[in-house]
């Protein structure tokens, strides 16, 4: 997709009340688009349309918990009402979870599923019909991880989550080609965005110092949520299947395709690492 002007074009984000959303709502806002916003979180969602409204762009937002199949289907009907099309479908929002297996409660997984994979699957099934209805062609964004394609201990439930992010997204696009619909799933690697903070947690992760260590690891590594969302838009025009984003994601992705054993090799070290802090 030509992504120099978006003027006329309509962009979909969900979870653009912080991080990578609120940036790549702002970065496709930048380009010309009309926006149609939603958040679980309605003060940080409230802040993102401000800023939208302050660049003079056409807007619609909604409070939606992407992981309701409803919600999202009245959210994509309000859309096109308000908008009148859509051409770019961002679907974002996700939560984290750290923990060993056998210490995340069933609930907790149910949660993530809901909200990481049964969002994605939600916003591509609310909006795609209409696009291809329309045959003007688009893009379908969504946001996986460097855990789509790295196993890390403590991280089975999140890991789980982007791998099927990733395998849906690149069966997706595969059945998507014919109608001119690109699609791309996106990889970052560490990002300084609340996610840390926000992160459910569950026995020996569930560490306030852990918690705070993690915090300031990604502090120190401070690779911004705009420069995640310079690579989305760059992703589209390029209609790449699937973007890694940061040299960590990148250096990952190789690792993992050329020499898969130091992948294992890292992820065993580092839950050695958690043995001995827990014992
Ligand atoms: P963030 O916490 O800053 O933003 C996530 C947003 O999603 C928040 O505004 C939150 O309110 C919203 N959200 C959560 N649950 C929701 C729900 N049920 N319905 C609607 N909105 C909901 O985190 P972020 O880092 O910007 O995360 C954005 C995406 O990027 C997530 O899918 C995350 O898994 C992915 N990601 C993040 C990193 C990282 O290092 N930060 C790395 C790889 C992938």
């Amino acid at each position: 997709m030509d992504i120099r002007s978006l003027d006329g074009k309509v962009a979909v984000v969900t979870g653009a009340g912080s991080g990578i959303g609120r940036s790549t709502a702002l970065a496709l806002a930048e380009r010309g688009a009309a926006l149609a916003v939603c958040d679980i979180d309605e003060s940080g969602l409230a802040e993102t349309v401000d800023t939208l409204k302050a660049m003079d762009r056409r807007v619609y937002s909604e409070k939606v918990d992407v992981a309701e199949a409803s919600e999202m289907e009245r959210f994509a009907v309000a859309t096109r009402g308000a908008l009148g099309r859509v051409d770019i479908v961002v679907n974002n929002a996700g939560i984290g979870i750290g923990g060993l297996f056998v210490e995340v409660p069933l609930e907790a997984w149910n949660r993530i599923l809901g909200i990481n994979i049964r969002g994605v699957v939600h916003g591509c099934h609310a909006f795609l019909p209409g696009m291809i209805e329309a045959g003007q062609g688009g893009h379908i964004v969504n946001i996986a991880s460097m855990a789509g394609y790295c196993q890390a201990p403590g991280m089975t439930a999140y890991g789980a989550t982007k791998f099927a992010v990733l395998g849906f997204s690149e069966s997706l696009r595969l059945e998507l080609e014919g109608h001119g619909i690109g699609v791309t799933a996106i990889c970052p690697g560490v990002i300084n965005t609340n996610i840390v903070r926000t992160s459910a947690t569950y026995g020996i992760n569930d560490d306030p110092e852990m918690r705070e260590e993690g915090i300031r690891a990604f502090e120190r590594r401070n690779y911004s949520a705009d420069r995640v969302a310079r690579g989305i838009l760059k992703a589209i025009a390029k209609n790449r299947g699937v973007a890694p984003i940061s040299p960590e994601a990148w250096a990952g992705y190789w690792l993992k395709r050329l020499f898969p054993g130091v992948v294992a090799w890292l992820g065993r070290r580092a839950a050695a690492a958690q043995r001995d802090r827990a014992a």
